[in-house]
């Protein structure tokens, strides 16, 4: 049994082949898959998703590259979703990416500091983007995220960093880019981790692992990083995989009769 415990499934790569897409990835052991919203229209499409799915849950927030269109009105909507839907299970994926030059530093940083204060305010988890802005990203946490939780998707820190955000209690996402043979520092820290800090993602429609690197990407994939995690820790993929479930299942607050 996997957790794909960041996907885009309902990303419009898949317009033409949704459903088969999700077919392949439920029978190659996918119970459970997280679609985050990247903005308030792909935040609605994830929630759809979760109603059309047992095995989808979703995210909602405004993602930094989309830091621009947030309002006010979209916060509230945010607000009521995580109130009203139960398989709504975290505020995502939000954070900083430096790596572009738009939107301003700024307008990202005010956008993540708000779903930051509203993750503490409801007790939700959430789910962070950090690019190239590890250092603010953690400096908004302290301040603002008192007793937060949560995951960093497609992990990208350092050692220091790693050892700070353990201490508060995140959880760690590996993508595809953990199978590349060049991430060496990434397959540093995914074997050195506390075991039950660790999640499998694939982050799909983009970082595809091989052996199907340089195709788009599905959750049906998140098995290579559970086996390239399992060859880092020598360990076996179906404990890897029972494990990452379980880890899933407890940040994300999903039950176990489902
Ligand atoms: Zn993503």
């Amino acid at each position: 049994m996997l957790f794909d415990t960041h996907c885009h499934v309902n990303d419009e790569a898949y317009e033409k082949d949704r459903e088969a897409m999700l077919a392949r990835a439920f029978s190659e052991g996918v119970q459970y898959m997280m679609c985050p919203g990247t903005d308030i229209k792909t935040s609605a499409e994830a929630v759809a998703m979760s109603h059309q799915y047992k095995q989808i849950y979703a995210a909602v927030g405004i993602h930094p590259e989309d830091a621009a269109s947030a309002t006010s009105e979209g916060f509230e909507q945010i607000r009521k979703w995580i109130q009203t839907e139960s398989k709504v299970v975290a505020i995502g994926e939000v954070g900083l990416d430096y790596h572009w030059p738009e939107p301003s530093h700024e307008i990202q940083q005010q956008v993540f500091i708000e779903q930051v204060k509203m993750a503490v305010e409801l007790d939700v988890p959430i789910d962070i983007h950090d690019r190239e802005a590890h250092g603010d990203t953690v400096d908004i946490l302290r301040q603002y995220g008192k007793g937060i939780r949560g995951v960093f998707h497609c992990y990208s820190g350092s050692l220091e960093m790693t050892e700070e955000l353990l201490d508060m209690g995140f959880y760690f996402g590996f993508t595809g880019t953990t199978v590349f043979p060049n991430s060496k520092k990434l397959k540093k820290i995914a074997a050195a981790l506390p075991m039950e800090r660790i999640l499998i993602e694939t982050d799909c429609p983009y970082l595809t692992p091989p052996p199907y690197r340089g195709k788009r990407n599905e959750p049906a994939y998140v098995q290579y990083v559970a086996a390239e995690i399992a060859k880092l820790r020598q360990m076996d993929v179906a404990e890897v995989q029972r494990i990452t479930v379980e880890n899933g299942k407890r940040i994300f607050g999903i039950p176990e009769d489902v």
